[in-house]
């Protein structure tokens, strides 16, 4: 990589990162995992000196979320959340080239889980905000017009229960703001460059099928009702059935983006076509796939308790994640369609569905991040993506809050590289992509909290899609 030296920022947001990668905030799904008391601890300690103070919530024990807010000049001026989550995925230590919690520093790359998912922005929001209250790094003090928050949140990674969800339950008061930031956002697509900003993510429907067949004996399986066999079936038919294709804004824009054949981004942006062309998108085809479709993934397979037993009993649950404007009854008619008739050996089982949610571009704070990523790269655009998975931004866009994820990354970065890292072995970021975050992120806020700004706060518009 080309040398590019680091400002006051990018060191001291490398620093704290370093620090909240070696506490090792790893959220197993267990309600006693996360550990995020110990990022807390770090960020109370970062933020000593500086007069915020901040609040603690922990929903259960350990589980603790930290709130900083400055409080803006003028009441009717819009507030501006900056959320972090301080937690991270369990790793699987024989797959890293390195410790995945000493986070060290190697060619001016840092590696760590966590690295790009998130505490990167969670450290990079910190030092800004710290740096604004204090005044720090030779830069003049900034009361901003409005609220400014800094939230470093628990649980992002198995839900929110203990984090976000339940901080916008019972305590909008601390988190509350008109605009929110999260992840995940900078790569850049294709040569332009165009520079991702997440305005929406999909909604998600988890379900479980129940089937039932008829136990019997182990040594007699001619015409047993196995239920898993039964369920083998299923997961063979959902894994072939093909949801309907749907060309979104996001994706028309971001395949016009790619660096793709003519002929490959005609197909992919036309749903009668889009499968004669998938094959040449290259490492993005799962995400392309997951761009333009309802998806149904068959996760967790269980069947039969005893080796000579053929089981009467299976279950298979399904990880289903849906485009904008897909219903609950659009999910049970997917799953009838794909199942057909072995439908009368199964009960779907659940209910919960979380809408897709996007958000309004034509806002102020958009035009912010606008002019936080030119001054890094003058020629690039904005490109509004749709994440496939999910972020806490979805609790406030849910409520009418638009929320983007964004950051700044270096030139190395694309986005199949981006989400290869996430959850995956061997992440990492460079320090360069540091130091543009959290110049950018200190851009964006005193732009977007001018003193001598005009923006008032909006009506609440509702971003379920
Ligand atoms: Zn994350």
């Amino acid at each position: 990589m080309t040398a590019r030296s680091i400002g006051p920022l990018g060191a001291q947001t490398t620093d704290l990162l370093r620090e909240l990668i070696q506490n090792a905030a790893v959220n197993d799904g267990t309600p006693d995992s996360g550990h995020e008391h110990r990022q807390v601890a770090t960020l109370q300690r970062f933020f000593e000196g500086s007069g915020l103070e901040g609040v603690t919530v922990e929903p259960h024990p350990g589980r603790t979320s930290l709130i900083v807010r400055i409080p803006g000049t003028d009441p009717d001026a819009p507030s501006l959340a900056l959320v972090g989550h301080t937690d991270v995925v369990p790793v699987e230590p024989a797959g890293w080239q390195r410790d995945p919690f000493a986070a060290e520093v190697v060619d001016d790359v840092l590696w760590g889980r966590g690295a790009i998912d998130m505490l990167n922005l969670t450290a990079a929001y910190a030092v800004v905000t710290r740096a604004l209250a204090a005044g720090a790094f030779e830069r003049s003090a900034f009361r901003p017009r409005g609220d400014l928050i800094f939230a470093a949140v628990a649980d992002e990674e198995h839900g929110s229960r203990f984090g976000v969800d339940w901080l916008v339950t019972h305590r909008p008061d601390l988190i509350d703001a008109d605009y929110v930031l999260t992840e995940s956002g900078g790569a850049s697509a294709g040569p332009l460059p165009s520079i991702g900003v997440m305005v929406g993510e999909k909604g998600a429907a988890p379900r479980t099928l129940r089937i039932t067949g008829s136990p019997g004996h182990g040594s007699a399986p001619w015409s047993a009702r196995n239920a898993a066999t039964i369920a083998a079936e299923a997961v063979v038919r959902l894994s072939r059935h093909r949801t309907p294709t749907v060309i979104t804004p996001q994706w028309r824009d971001y395949a016009r983006a790619l660096d793709l054949d003519d002929a490959v981004r005609d197909a992919v942006t036309d749903p009668r076509r889009f499968f004669d062309g998938i094959g040449g998108v290259g490492g993005l085809d799962g995400f392309a796939h997951a761009s333009t479709h309802t998806t149904i993934a068959p996760t967790v397979v269980r069947a039969g308790e005893k080796g000579n037993v053929i089981p009467g009993e299976a279950t298979v649950q399904l990880d289903i994640r849906i485009l904008p404007g897909v219903t609950p009854e659009d999910v049970d008619g997917y799953l009838r369609d794909a199942l057909g008739d072995l439908i009368e050996h199964i009960d779907v089982v659940g209910d919960w569905f979380g809408a897709s949610t996007v958000s309004p571009t034509d806002t102020p704070l958009f035009g912010a991040l606008e002019a936080a990523v030119r001054r890094a790269y003058p020629r690039a655009e904005l490109l509004p993506m749709l994440g496939i998975g999910g972020t806490d931004g979805r609790f406030f866009r849910r409520r009418g809050i638009p929320a983007y994820g964004f950051g700044v990354l270096s030139e190395r970065w694309d986005y199949g590289t981006f989400r290869r890292l996430f959850h995956g072995h061997d992440e990492r970021i460079d320090l360069a992509s540091l130091d543009l975050t959290a110049e950018a992120l200190d851009h964006v806020v005193r732009r977007f909290h001018d003193p001598a700004g005009a923006a008032r706060r909006p009506a609440r518009r509702d971003s379920r899609a």
